[in-house]
C-alpha cells in the first residue's frame, strides 16, 4: 500500500511518520508514506500557492493550479490515478470500518488544505471522496492526514505485531475495548482484578468480554445498536439496565 500525502507543509508530516509504529513499518516497507509539496508546483513567480477569496471575507484560499498540477505529477509517476482523499471538516466522519475498507486499496492520495481551504473547482475535478476526523475546525489537514494514514497503515500485514492487536480493540468489533492492567499487581492500593491474576483462560475471556458490554453501554451506548450483539450479550445488557 502507497499513501502520498499532498500538503504545503511536508515536514510537519515527515516528523511524526518517522517516529515510533509508523515510521518503523515505513523502514521496514510494510507501508509506503510520501510527502508532496504542493508549493513545488506553483507557476507564481514569488512562490504563491493562495490568494484572496472571491466575494471577500477573511483568510486566504489555496488556488486550484498547484494543486492541481502536483496530482497530475503524482498520477504520471504512479502510473495510474489514486483514490484522492481531502481531508475536509465538511467531509464524512471517518470510522473504523472505513479505515479497514481504505487499508484494502494499493494507491491512496490525501489532499491536506489550509488557511481557509481550497478553491472549489480542484475539489470538483479531482477528489474522490472528503474525509472529516470531528465535528471541530483545524488550521490545516495535515493532522487529519496523520490520523488517516496512521490507522490504515497499522491495519497492513505486518506493521502490527499480530492481527489480535487491532481485532480486538475498541470500535474494530463495534465495541469498546475492556481495561487493562499491568504490573504491579497493587498501585496506590487499588488491586487488579483477580480473575486476570487466576490464570482461567476462560473466565478471563468471559470477564472481558463483559468489560467490553459494559463500558460501551455506559459511554458509548449509540454503539450497541451496531454491534451485532449475541442473544447472551443482550441479556447480559438488560441484566445491567436494570441494576
Ligand atoms: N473554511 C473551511 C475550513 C478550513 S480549515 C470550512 O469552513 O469548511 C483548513 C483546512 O484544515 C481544511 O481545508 C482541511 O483540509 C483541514 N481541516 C480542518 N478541520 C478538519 C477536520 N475536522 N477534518 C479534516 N480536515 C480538517
Amino acid at each position: 500500500m502507497r499513501i502520498d500525502i499532498l500538503t504545503l507543509f511536508p515536514d510537519m508530516c515527515l516528523n511524526v511518520l518517522n517516529e515510533s509504529i509508523i515510521g518503523r513499518a515505513r523502514a521496514g516497507g510494510f507501508v509506503e508514506i510520501n510527502c508532496r509539496d504542493i508549493r513545488d508546483y506553483t507557476l507564481d513567480k514569488h512562490n504563491r500557492v493562495d490568494d484572496a477569496p472571491y466575494g471577500g471575507g477573511t483568510g486566504m484560499i489555496i488556488q486550484a493550479q498547484p494543486v492541481w498540477d502536483c496530482f497530475v505529477s503524482l498520477c504520471e509517476e504512479l502510473g495510474k490515478r489514486p483514490h484522492l482523499i481531502y481531508m475536509s471538516p465538511q467531509g464524512k466522519v471517518l470510522t473504523q470500518q472505513r479505515v479497514k475498507e481504505l487499508s484494502h486499496m494499493d494507491n491512496i492520495a490525501v489532499l491536506c488544505g489550509h488557511y481557509e481551504g481550497i478553491d472549489e473547482r480542484v475539489i470538483e475535478e479531482a477528489v474522490d471522496e472528503e474525509i472529516s476526523v470531528g465535528d471541530y475546525v483545524l488550521t490545516g489537514g495535515e493532522l487529519p492526514a496523520l490520523i488517516l494514514a496512521d490507522s490504515i497503515s497499522r491495519m497492513l500485514p505486518g506493521v502490527l505485531a499480530n492481527e489480535d492487536a487491532f481485532t480486538l480493540e475498541s470500535h474494530y468489533n463495534g465495541l469498546l475495548e475492556y481495561p487493562q492492567y499491568t504490573r504491579p499487581a497493587q498501585w496506590h492500593g487499588k488491586k487488579v482484578p483477580d480473575v486476570l491474576t487466576s490464570g482461567h483462560h476462560a473466565n478471563i475471556l468471559k470477564w472481558q468480554h463483559e468489560q467490553s458490554l459494559e463500558r460501551t453501554l455506559l459511554r458509548r451506548p449509540d454503539m450497541l445498536e451496531k454491534a451485532g450483539l449475541s442473544e447472551k450479550d443482550i441479556k447480559f445488557i438488560n441484566k445491567l439496565k436494570n441494576k
